[in-house]
């Protein structure tokens, strides 16, 4: 079953439960299975220290109960064996006996073992000692992991240092994560657009430069881009968010994801994904840390990466052709509508004025007669020029339509919008346009500004300004008039 999409603090490593008996006496042997399966623990048994160290060194339990009198070799002879051994983590070694002498205890201990238990055992006594001691397993096990975190991290930044090549420094990134991790699916995804993204760097394969995955198909990708934060599945196959691509994603079942994002300026730029054949659990808080410190130092070899400026600019300018016109690039009429909204809110409640002039040019239908389409739109082009020159920094000006176009002036009142007005209209019928001959350009323009009586939202204002142009081009044209 998927559990929530959330990052679970959990330890795997308190799942060992694994306690290794060696004692060649079967009634004793008997009474400790007994006592720690009763108490949730899993248990192996030698009947020998040969056989004990045999088990040990494939199961890697984190207990060892080791009994002092055998056969062969005795009990100290294993626990010096044991440290020998050096693995890790560290099992603990108690010692069980019949003998309660200080000398027994003492070369105990001075042979490496970790606690010394008197029989007969008592229950109590036992469980508490063994989870004593599993506790310290754990302990070492959390040191470790913490060494061999900051040892790959210093790895990554030592790798940053050595090489300049951003796509060696992602490599490097992505084959240390996977080795810390056991992942076994470690790469870097610079995302691009709404759906584009690329692979620029994947341990399970070090020739993937830039390949270009389509993120309608990682949904779990999608997720962060927009949230931002870091997302662990477990068990992708069976989890709600990865229900549209279920059939694809088939194969991978049981496996756990991370991503991590990449985040500059808040926006991501790429995520860290990983991918583990851990089912119950995938990933622990721990790792998450790290891969979020990890994914923080690859931000620099992201940015120097060969494709991300191309990808920068091209979102650069979808966002910009998303608010522009592209026959003038003045502002589009959605746009207009957004920056009104905006600045008429803004005056209610500063309690500013606000004006609007809307203009049409005149009789330009004539000029697409006469010229044709491809000079109308050269003129529509230069009189946007005009435009842009004669209004001041703060005013925004929009292509309205096919031959109007609308200036929204914050701060400003009447008086200052209409004499704007005045001189635009001059502006356009002083220029002379490419392609005509003999042949002026005149437009006229209507003023509304607020505050005034019934203008109560940014849709009043732009009617009262239509209105205002509407009676312009009834009074003549070529000239401008105000909102009543
Ligand atoms: P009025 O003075 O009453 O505004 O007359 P007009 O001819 O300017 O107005 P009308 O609304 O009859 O015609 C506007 C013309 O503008 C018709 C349309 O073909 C032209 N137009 C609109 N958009 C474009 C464009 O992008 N390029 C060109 N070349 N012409 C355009
Ligand atoms: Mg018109
Ligand atoms: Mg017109």
């Amino acid at each position: 079953m998927a559990t929530e999409t959330q990052i679970l603090d959990i330890d795997r490593a308190y799942d060992n439960k694994k306690v290794l008996i060696v004692d060649d006496n079967l009634t004793s042997k008997a009474i400790l299975e007994d006592i720690l399966n009763q108490n949730g623990y899993e248990t192996r048994y030698a009947l020998d220290g040969k056989e004990g160290l045999r088990i040990l060194a494939e199961w890697k339990p984190n207990v060892v109960l080791l009994d002092l009198v055998m056969p062969g070799m005795d009990g100290y002879g294993v626990c010096r064996q044991i440290r020998e051994m050096n693995q890790s983590p560290r099992p603990s070694v108690i010692i069980i006996s019949v003998k309660d002498d200080k000398s027994s205890i003492v070369d105990s201990l001075a042979c490496g073992a970790d606690d010394f238990i008197v029989k007969p055992i008592d229950e109590a006594e036992l469980v508490a000692r063994v989870r004593a001691q599993q506790r310290i397993v754990e302990f070492y096990r959390e040191i470790e992991e913490d060494k061999r975190s900051l040892e790959t991290i210093l790895e990554i930044t030592t790798a940053m240092s050595a090489t300049l090549d951003p796509s060696e420094v992602l490599s490097a990134i992505v084959s240390k994560v996977a080795s810390i991790t056991d992942a076994v699916r470690c790469s870097i995804v610079l995302i691009a657009k709404e759906d584009e993204a690329y692979v620029l760097a994947s341990h399970e394969d070090p020739s993937v430069k830039e390949l270009r995955i389509d993120l309608s198909k990682y949904p779990e990708i999608k997720k962060v881009v927009s949230t931002k934060i870091p997302l662990a599945l477990d068990d992708i196959s069976t989890h709600p968010l990865m229900s549209p691509v279920k059939e694809s994603i088939a194969e991978l079942g049981g496996m756990s994801v991370l991503i991590v994002p990449i985040v500059f300026n808040d926006e991501v730029l790429g995520t860290l994904f990983l991918r583990t054949r851990r089912r119950l659990h995938g990933f622990a808080k721990k790792e998450v840390d790290f891969c979020r410190i990890v994914a923080n130092a690859s931000f620099h070899a992201l940015r120097n990466a060969r494709l991300f400026e191309k990808v920068v600019k091209e979102k650069d300018y979808l966002k910009e052709m998303a608010v522009k016109d592209h026959l003038t690039s003045l502002y589009n009429h959605n746009f207009f509508y957004s920056r009104l909204d905006e600045e008429f809110e803004r005056a209610v409640r500063y309690e500013t004025p606000l004006s609007l002039i809307m203009m049409d040019i005149d009789n330009f239908k004539q000029i697409n007669d006469t010229y044709g389409h491809r000079v109308g739109d050269l003129v529509l082009k230069e009189i946007s020029a005009t435009i842009r020159r004669a209004v001041r920094k703060t005013d925004i000006v929009a292509r309205y339509g096919g031959e109007e176009f609308a200036v929204i002036l914050p701060h400003t009142l009447q008086k200052g919008a209409v004499e704007e007005a005045e001189r635009l209209r001059e502006s356009i019928a002083m220029s002379a346009y490419a392609g005509l001959v003999n042949h002026k350009i005149t437009v006229s323009l209507g003023v509304a500004s607020y505050p005034q009586k019934g203008a109560m939202n940014s849709g009043d204002l732009v009617n009262h300004a239509d209105d205002a142009l509407y009676k312009a081009k009834w009074g003549g044209k070529n000239c401008v008039k105000i909102a009543e």
